[in-house]
């Protein structure tokens, strides 16, 4: 019955999801949802929480991350406004829920949807309320692909959250596209789940060496979110997690009980950051355990085949 009830409940909320787009044309939210961040190249976001970026070509539209069917409808809306071209791609950056919903928003607009083949084999063994498996699946660390003369680079640096995560770079425009890895403004999110510490250091170092200057980031809690940020926000973001390490053993050195440091240990230097306040002892707990365990998650890297 406590499942009926969570079900219905997941569903009412589904629907008024689904129901948003239904105002959402004509209503004046309409354009705080949207912002060209360069020439051709949009921002979008229903609340400012999740944030894609699409662009459009003279042979159509590229999509970045379809988030949910609310989410998805709502920007579909929002590109049909102002462009009469085809939506042809629908990236997704990699397998959570919460970013890789609302694939089947883009099918009906007739793109096809595509991700790595990691986040579709997991996918594929956790479909979700809201998920339908990617059309076209890529392979290895790297594949280019083009639109209407606007080249698209995607990025698989390995391990650093979820599976398959793709780095999204428009080399001609000099723009990115990063979900969950770089969060401008915001400390690491709760417990950093499923994100592999050293791994996700290793990769920010990657990007940091990547061809681009301005980013749209998924999530952003700079005062305007969708005005995206720049190169200068994934080395903050690098700088935070190799600060909060160094805190937790500069206080063992000076022999705190290990299970007193996530209390006492303080950055003031990010107290303004969101979630300082909420989330900062429990990036202290992450620190603690991966560094008695060891990294985690973890699996091997998978066998190369050849073809
Ligand atoms: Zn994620």
């Amino acid at each position: 019955m406590r499942n009926q009830n969570f079900i219905v409940s997941i569903l009412l909320s589904m629907c008024l999801l689904l129901t948003t787009p239904l105002t959402y044309a004509d209503s004046d939210e309409a354009d705080k949802s949207v912002l060209e961040i360069a020439a051709n190249v949009y921002s979008f976001s229903l609340d400012g929480g999740y944030i894609s970026m699409f662009v459009v070509t003279d042979e159509g539209v590229m999509v970045f991350e379809t988030m949910n069917s609310g989410h998805a409808k709502a920007m579909v809306a929002a590109i049909k406004k102002i462009t009469d071209k085809p939506i042809k791609y629908a990236f997704q950056s990699h397998n959570h829920w919460d970013h890789a919903s609302g694939g089947q928003v883009l099918l009906d607009a007739g793109a096809d949807t595509i991700a790595h083949a990691e986040a579709i084999a997991w996918m594929e063994a956790n479909p979700g309320r809201d998920t339908v498996l990617p059309q076209t699946s890529w392979e290895g660390n790297r594949k280019d692909m083009e639109l209407g003369g606007v080249k698209v680079e995607l990025h698989y640096l390995g391990m650093n959250h979820g599976l398959g995560m793709t780095v999204f770079i428009l080399p001609q425009l000099n723009i990115a596209y990063i979900a969950d890895i770089v969060t401008p403004n915001r400390i690491i999110f709760s417990v950093a789940p499923d994100f592999n510490l050293r791994e996700w250091e290793r990769s920010l170092g990657e990007i940091l060496a990547l061809d681009f200057e301005k980013a749209v980031f998924s999530h952003n809690e700079l005062p305007n979110p969708l005005a995206g940020g720049n190169k200068e926000h994934v080395a903050l973001q690098l700088k935070y997690i190799k600060d909060l390490r160094a805190a937790f053993f500069a206080e063992l050195q000076q022999g705190t009980n290990p299970m007193l440091i996530p209390k006492q240990l303080k950055l003031p230097e990010y107290e303004n950051w969101v979630g300082y306040s909420d989330w900062l002892e429990m990036n202290v707990w992450r620190i603690l355990a991966d560094e008695f365990m060891g990294p985690f998650p973890w699996r091997p890297e998978p066998q190369q085949t050849n073809q």
